[in-house]
């Protein structure tokens, strides 16, 4: 397993009961981090703290809304009482309807727009101060290819995909000075809970073809870079948005 130095620190992982988040969280908590594992689902935030106290690591689970302000509020003190908040991962984000832009439901478009972009918005006014007021830190938003490229019949998680690479942007922009880098990741097609939910089996191998690499990705190999973003490693690394994509939009 590849090292990340995380030590001395706590993390706030939004959505980190399933999928991609839960590798997150263990990975960080492997590496030394106190990780705020957070979810909608009580027993799926508390089923992955224990996996992380199974291996000896630090976690504790923190269940909420990431569009709820006091949770939001919340989650940064939990943080900082387990040891200094100095990572976030924005990770919590759900896909929507499926339809043209002409059908496209108007209270689809609200609800995925206000989780997978407003709620990143109103979690970093707490997070990015919070973690400058420790001497700086990263934070690393989770977008997607879909932050880059178009998918039909996914306006609205394309549009907030797109929105979030930009708020990252300007979020490393504004806190440079003060410690705090700010990145996106762009995942391709990864095989969790979210996929399995919108996709039948036919769908999935037409998407793992669309990857140069022949597959759908881990949720591991995710977890590998944005580890590595919120790390010390990456101290020259901020406002930028890495593909995660086994070539997806290579081609
Ligand atoms: P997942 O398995 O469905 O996990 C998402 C988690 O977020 C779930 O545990 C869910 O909780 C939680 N969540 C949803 N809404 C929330 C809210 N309002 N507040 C708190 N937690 C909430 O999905 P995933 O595939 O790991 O996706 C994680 C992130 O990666 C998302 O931002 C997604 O857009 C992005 N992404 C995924 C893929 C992919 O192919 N899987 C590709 C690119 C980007 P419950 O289960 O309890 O509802």
């Amino acid at each position: 397993m590849a090292t990340y130095d995380v030590g001395g620190r706590s993390a706030i992982v939004t959505g980190a009961g399933s999928g991609i988040g839960r590798a997150i969280a263990r990975l960080l908590a492997a590496n030394g981090a106190s990780v705020i594992v957070n979810d909608l689902d009580a027993g799926h935030a508390e089923a992955v703290v224990a996996e992380i106290l199974a291996a000896g690591d630090t976690a504790e689970a923190s269940v909420g809304d990431v569009t709820d302000a006091a949770w939001i509020a919340s989650s940064i003190d939990q943080a900082n009482a387990l040891a200094p908040l100095r990572i976030a991962v924005n990770n919590a984000g759900i896909g929507g309807a499926s339809a043209l832009i002409g059908d496209y439901p108007d209270d689809s478009w609200d609800t995925v727009i206000g989780v997978n972009l407003s709620s990143i918005f109103h979690n970093l006014k707490a997070q990015l101060p919070a973690i400058a007021a420790n001497g700086g830190g990263a934070v690393v938003n989770v977008a997607s290819i879909l932050g880059s490229v178009g998918f039909a019949n996914s306006a609205a998680y394309v549009s907030a995909k797109h929105g979030l690479v930009g708020l990252t942007k300007n979020a490393a922009i504004e806190y440079a000075d003060q410690g705090v880098r700010v990145n996106s990741v762009g995942p391709g097609f990864i095989k969790t809970p979210l996929l399995d939910a919108n996709l039948d089996e036919a769908a999935m191998q037409f998407l793992a073809g669309k990857h140069p690499i022949g597959r759908l990705g881990e949720s591991e190999e995710v977890a590998a870079l944005v580890a590595f973003l919120a790390s010390d490693a990456a101290s020259f690394i901020t406002g930028s948005y890495h593909l995660v994509d086994g070539g997806y939009t290579a081609v």
